[in-house]
C-alpha cells in the first residue's frame, strides 16, 4: 500500500509550469496528439486522444450548465459552420478579418508584420525576422484569415463559401427564429458551442492558438440603455465561472482594450487573461457589441431584425453582450493550473490537481493484487460505480505505479480492493491531493463520491 507521508511540492515561482511540460504529459497520458503524425504532422493541428475528451466534455458541460441549467434566460443553438457567404459580408470579415503579413524573400518564410517580434528568421532562428543583414521583407498587405471552399461539384461565381470564423454569426442569423418561436424578449441570450476556423498565420504554443478550434459563445440581446449593466454583470459572471472550476484567482486577471484594440464593432471589450507559460494571454473576450450586427443583417437581407413589444407597440434593435470563451485555449489553462509535480517519500509524482467535476475520470477502481477473488469483487464495484460517475478499471502492474497512472490524469479519488475487501465488504478511497485514504462500505461508496463531487473545491496548488 502506498505510503501516506509527507509530501514535498516541487512546483515553485522558480521552477514553473513549461508547455513542454504540459505537451509530453498530454501525449503521454492520451489527452492530445499532434495531427496527422504519421505524415509527419500537420502545423498546429491537434487530435483529443481518450482524456482529453473527455476534459473538453467536461469544460463543455460546465459551460452550458451555467449557460442554460442555472438560468432561465438563455436558449441553445447549434447553426451551420458554413453559412450564406453574404453573412460574412454583413458581418464585416471578408472586408475586416485580415491580419498583415510579410514574406521574407530570403528564407521564403511568412510573418505576421505587427508580430515580427513573435517570429524567428528562417536562416538564423535566434534572430527575429528583419534582425540580419539577409533578411529582405516585402511590403505588408492584408491577408484574410477566413478558410475559403466551394459548395457543389462546380468552381463557379457564387459558389465560395467560408468555414466559420467565429460561432457568433450563426445566432444572429437565428434571431428572427427565436424571437417568433421561442417568444423571447430581451434580455434574453442563445448560446452556441462548436468549431470555429481561421487561417492563422502566428501558430504555434501548443493548443492555444490553431487554425481549427472549439468556441463557446452566448449573444445576450438587452434594451439599449441596459447594455453597459449587463456588459459588468457578465464580466462578473464569466469571471466567477473560471474561478468556481478552480483556476486559481490570481493567475486570471481582466483586462480593459484600449480604443485603439478595439473590434469595429466593439464599444466596450474586456478580455479575461489567464498567466499561461507564454505570459498574460487572452482566455476569453466579453464585448458589447451594440447594435451593430443585427443591424448589418438586417440592411443586408432586408428582414426587420428588431423587438417589437406587442403590448405597448415599442420596437428596437437590441444591444449585444457576447462572452466568448474558446474551449481548447480553456482546457490548456485547466491543464496548466492543475500541473503539479510532488515527492513522497523520495519518489517523485506528477499530478494533475484539477478541479473534480472536470477531471476526466472521477474513480479509479484497483484490485490490490491479481488474485485471491479480488479482481473479481474489483469489477463488481467498478461495474457499479461506472453507472453513476466516470470511472475507469485497472488491476495491471504494480499498486504504486497505477495511482501514478491516475494522479497523472487528474483522477481525484482511487478506491483499493484488498484481503479485507473479501472479509467485510469495504475498501480504502484514496484522495489524489491530501493522500489520505478512508476505509468505506462499498454499498456508500457511489453516493459518498457524489457527495464529494458536489463540495466547494480550492486548489490546493493555493496552499
Ligand atoms: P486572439 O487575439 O488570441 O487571436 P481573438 O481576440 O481573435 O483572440 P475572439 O475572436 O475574441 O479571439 O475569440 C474568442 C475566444 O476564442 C478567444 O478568447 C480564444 O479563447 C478563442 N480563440 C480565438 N482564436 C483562437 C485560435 N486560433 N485558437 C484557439 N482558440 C482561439
Amino acid at each position: 500500500m502506498e505510503q501516506t507521508g509527507t509530501i514535498h511540492r516541487l512546483m515553485s515561482a522558480t521552477d514553473p509550469v513549461t508547455m513542454d511540460k504540459i505537451v509530453s504529459l498530454c501525449k503521454r497520458r492520451g489527452f492530445v496528439f499532434p495531427s496527422s503524425e504519421i505524415y509527419g504532422g500537420l502545423g498546429s493541428s491537434y487530435d483529443y486522444g481518450h482524456y482529453g475528451v473527455l476534459l473538453k466534455n467536461n469544460i463543455r458541460a460546465q459551460w452550458w450548465r451555467a449557460m442554460l441549467q442555472e438560468r432561465e434566460d438563455i436558449v441553445a443553438l447549434d447553426s451551420a459552420i458554413i453559412q450564406h457567404p453574404t453573412t460574412w459580408r454583413a458581418s464585416g470579415h471578408l472586408e475586416g478579418f485580415t491580419d498583415p503579413l510579410v514574406d521574407c524573400r530570403t528564407c521564403k518564410l511568412r510573418f505576421r508584420a505587427d508580430k515580427l517580434e513573435d517570429g524567428h528568421c528562417g536562416r538564423k532562428p535566434s534572430k527575429h525576422p528583419g534582425e540580419t543583414p539577409d533578411c529582405d521583407l516585402t511590403e505588408a498587405r492584408d491577408f484574410n484569415l477566413m478558410f475559403e471552399t466551394t459548395v457543389g461539384p462546380v468552381r463557379e461565381e457564387g459558389a465560395t463559401v467560408y468555414l466559420r470564423p467565429e460561432t457568433a454569426q450563426g445566432i444572429f442569423l437565428n434571431f428572427k427564429n427565436y424571437m417568433q418561436f421561442a417568444r423571447k424578449k430581451p434580455p434574453f441570450g442563445i448560446a452556441q458551442v462548436g468549431k470555429s476556423f481561421r487561417n492563422e498565420i502566428t501558430t504555434g504554443n501548443f493548443i492555444f492558438r490553431t487554425r481549427e478550434f472549439e468556441q463557446m459563445e452566448m449573444e445576450f440581446f438587452v434594451p439599449p440603455d441596459q447594455a453597459a449593466e449587463w456588459h459588468q454583470h457578465w464580466l462578473a459572471e464569466r469571471m466567477r465561472w473560471w474561478t468556481g472550476l478552480g483556476l486559481r484567482p490570481d493567475h486570471l486577471r481582466l483586462r480593459a482594450h484600449g480604443a485603439d484594440e478595439l473590434s469595429h464593432y466593439s464599444s466596450a471589450t474586456s478580455d479575461v487573461e489567464y498567466l499561461f507559460p507564454i505570459g498574460w494571454s487572452e482566455l476569453e473576450g466579453i464585448a458589447n457589441r451594440g447594435d451593430f450586427d443585427l443591424t448589418q443583417h438586417a440592411e443586408f437581407s432586408g428582414q426587420k431584425l428588431e423587438y417589437v413589444d406587442t403590448a405597448t407597440g415599442e420596437r428596437y434593435v437590441p444591444h449585444v453582450i457576447e462572452p466568448a470563451a474558446g474551449a481548447d485555449r480553456g482546457m490548456l489553462a485547466f491543464l496548466v493550473d492543475a500541473y503539479d509535480e510532488d515527492e513522497i517519500e523520495g519518489e517523485r509524482r506528477t499530478v494533475l490537481r484539477l478541479h473534480p467535476v472536470l477531471a476526466p475520470v472521477k474513480v479509479a477502481v484497483l484490485p490490490l493484487v491479481r488474485k485471491d477473488g479480488q479482481p473479481e469483487l474489483a469489477r463488481e464495484v467498478y461495474l457499479e460505480l461506472r453507472d453513476r460517475v466516470q470511472a475507469d478499471y485497472d488491476e495491471g502492474g504494480a499498486i504504486g505505479r497505477r495511482y501514478r497512472r491516475q494522479d497523472e490524469i487528474g483522477t481525484p479519488w482511487a478506491v483499493t480492493i484488498d484481503h479485507q475487501s473479501l472479509e467485510d465488504r469495504t475498501v480504502t478511497l484514496r484522495d489524489r491531493d491530501t493522500l489520505k485514504q478512508v476505509r468505506i462500505a462499498i454499498g456508500n461508496l457511489a453516493d459518498a463520491l457524489e457527495e464529494r463531487l458536489r463540495e466547494p473545491w480550492r486548489s490546493p496548488k493555493l496552499d
